[in-house]
């Protein structure tokens, strides 16, 4: 199968996490802590601050 890159997102998505400490989400770049609130994002927050293709949950280590 043949994944094209999403034409109407000319930057790559960024990367972020779920973390299971939270339940909310993290910036795979993020390194802080889970009680910084500014770092702290919900899909609904992700979605307006970087739209709907431009974040893209992947695997995080802890
Ligand atoms: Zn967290």
């Amino acid at each position: 199968m043949n994944l094209r890159p999403i034409s109407s997102s000319p930057c790559k998505p960024v990367s972020v996490v779920e973390c299971g400490s939270c339940n909310h989400m993290h910036l795979a770049s993020f390194t802080g802590d889970c009680r910084d609130n500014a770092n702290r994002l919900s899909p609904e927050q992700l979605d307006s601050h970087y739209g709907g293709n431009g974040w893209i949950l992947v695997d995080g280590q802890d």
